[in-house]
């Protein structure tokens, strides 16, 4: 499948969740098994060597695609969830939203110290979600091998958030 045949695959939603917002809807691409297959392939493709012990998937979307990248590199897969959400001991970070701001955890046994981690989401914005993540990480004396996306909104420029290896499949 080639990158316009897994974009087509995405719908745009104009003014979702609120007005001047462009949601880049992936519901349709989960139900494409041809492109269900090529989006996890795509996003897993530059980590398969990288020896990943843990790959963390973003509440909720980047659980979807985190799992079976999880599977496909041989890692276990860990829960990185927004405040209150997970039932055990956890590390928090907090980043900030356009007002207010907001926080991430993970279970404390998620990560081990050395860990080499790779995190997933379906989507890439301004990096505020996926640069606290990668907090969490380090806060769990893990090693960062990278963050990879299916979609990247380039003008929110959040990948310059991530000092770690960057990909992202589709650009918006
Ligand atoms: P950010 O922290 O700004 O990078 O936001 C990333 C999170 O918000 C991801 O988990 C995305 O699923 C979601 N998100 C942000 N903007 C959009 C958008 N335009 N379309 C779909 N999801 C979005």
């Amino acid at each position: 499948m080639t990158v316009d045949q897994l974009r087509s695959l995405i719908r745009d939603v104009p003014d979702f969740p609120k007005e001047g917002i462009l949601f880049r809807d992936v519901t349709p691409l989960l139900l494409d098994p041809a492109g269900l297959n090529a989006a996890i392939e795509a996003v897993a493709e530059p980590f398969k060597q990288a020896k990943v012990d843990r790959v963390l998937g973003i509440e909720a979307r980047g659980f979807i695609f985190g799992a079976p990248i999880a599977q496909a590199l041989g890692a276990g897969f860990g829960l990185v969830r927004k405040a209150g959400k997970l039932p055990w001991e956890s590390h928090s970070a907090s980043y900030e939203l356009e007002y207010g701001i907001d926080r991430v955890e993970m279970h404390v046994d998620t990560v081990e110290a050395g860990h080499r981690v790779l995190i997933v989401d379906d989507l890439i914005a301004t990096g505020g979600t996926a640069a606290a993540a990668v907090e969490l990480v380090r806060k769990a004396g893990g090693e960062m091998v990278g963050c990879s996306f299916l979609i990247e909104l380039l003008a929110l420029g959040g990948r310059e958030k991530l000092d770690t290896e960057f990909h992202s499949v589709l650009t918006y």
